[in-house]
C-alpha cells in the first residue's frame, strides 16, 4: 500500500477533535509516528500553534554537569561523582542564549527552536521553549532550584499535555508528580553568566513510567493522526492522579533493577546538606 502523507490540515483536525481548541499545551512528540507529513516538522509545528492558544515543548539542555568539591557532595543524589560530570576546566558557563538543545530532544522540538518567535527559558538542564499568548510571562520566571516550573504554571492555568506519537517515558508532568509524592529533585552544579556555580535542581529517570498508564488512562483523550495515537490530558489533574500512585507504590516508576537515578528516586532523592559525602 502507498504510504500517504499527511497534511497540515488532518492534523489540526486531529488537535481539534482532541479538544485542543484555544488551550495552552505542553508537547512531546515523535515526527516519525505520524509515518510521512506534508512539509514535516514545520507543519506539525505550524498546526499546534494555529489550534493551541500557547504552546510549550522541552528545549532540554542537560547542562549542569560540573563537577562540586567533596564537601557539596550530597548523598543518594542519582549519579556516581566519578563518572556523571564533565571534568573540563575551567568550567563553562550556561548561557541559554547559545546553548544547543539536547540531541535527544526530537526534530519537533529543534524545529520549534529554530523560530524566530520561539522563547526559552533560562534553566541549564530543564529548559522549555514557548511561542503564544502566555509563553513570555510563562517562561520568564524559572529557577534554577524548581525542576519543571513552566509546566507547572501551565498546569495551574487548565493547561493540557499532549503526547505525540510518545507514551509517558516521555511526559514531563510525571516528574511534577514524583516531586508531589515526595521525591526531592536531584541536584546537578552550572556556572552561570555571572560565573558563580550554582545547584540546579534536575528530574530522574523516566525510562519506566509508561508502568503508570493503566491508572491515569481514564484522562486522555485519544485520536489517531495519521498513523500517530495522539493523547491529550489536563495536566493538573494528570499529577493530581500520578503522585498517589508513586507515593503509595514507589517501585512502580523503577526501570530497572541497576539504576541509580531510580534506586536513590525510589528513596526519596538527596539527603540533606548534613549528610554531604565530605
Ligand atoms: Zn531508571
Amino acid at each position: 500500500m502507498p504510504e500517504i502523507s499527511v497534511s497540515r490540515q488532518a492534523i489540526s483536525d486531529g488537535l481539534c477533535r482532541l479538544g485542543l481548541t484555544g488551550k495552552p499545551v505542553a508537547v512531546h512528540s515523535s515526527l516519525r509516528s505520524f509515518g510521512r507529513v506534508d512539509g514535516g516538522a514545520e507543519t506539525v509545528v505550524k498546526s499546534l500553534q494555529e489550534i493551541c492558544s500557547t504552546v510549550l515543548m522541552p528545549g532540554f539542555q542537560c547542562a549542569a554537569k560540573i563537577l562540586p568539591p567533596p564537601e557539596k557532595r550530597y548523598r543518594q543524589n542519582g549519579c556516581d561523582y566519578a563518572v556523571h560530570f564533565d571534568f573540563v576546566n575551567p568550567p563553562r558557563p550556561f548561557d541559554v542564549r547559545t546553548a544547543p538543545l539536547h540531541p535527544k530532544m526530537g526534530i519537533v522540538c529543534h524545529t520549534f527552536a529554530k523560530q524566530e518567535s520561539t522563547l526559552r527559558s533560562y534553566h541549564p538542564w530543564h529548559s522549555w521553549l514557548g511561542t503564544g499568548e502566555r509563553a513570555a510571562e510563562w517562561l520568564a520566571g524559572h529557577p534554577w532550584e524548581t525542576t519543571s516550573r513552566p509546566l507547572e504554571t501551565l498546569a495551574a492555568a487548565g493547561g493540557f499535555v499532549l503526547l505525540l506519537g510518545v507514551n509517558l517515558a516521555s511526559c514531563t508532568a510525571v516528574h511534577v508528580a514524583e516531586e508531589r509524592a515526595g521525591r526531592r529533585p536531584f541536584i546537578r552544579w552550572a556556572m552561570d553568566t555571572g560565573g558563580v556555580i550554582r545547584e540546579v535542581a534536575t528530574s530522574g529517570c523516566a525510562k519506566g513510567f509508561e508502568a503508570l498508564a493503566p491508572y491515569c488512562r481514564h484522562l486522555f483523550r485519544k485520536e489517531q493522526i495519521g498513523e500517530c495515537v495522539a493523547l491529550a490530558a489536563p495536566v493538573s489533574e494528570l499529577i493530581e492522579c500520578l503522585a498517589p500512585v508513586i507515593r503509595s507504590q514507589p517501585e512502580v516508576t523503577r526501570c530497572s533493577l541497576n539504576c541509580l537515578r531510580c534506586n536513590d528516586a525510589i528513596l526519596c532523592g538527596p539527603l540533606p546538606p548534613d549528610r554531604f559525602c565530605a
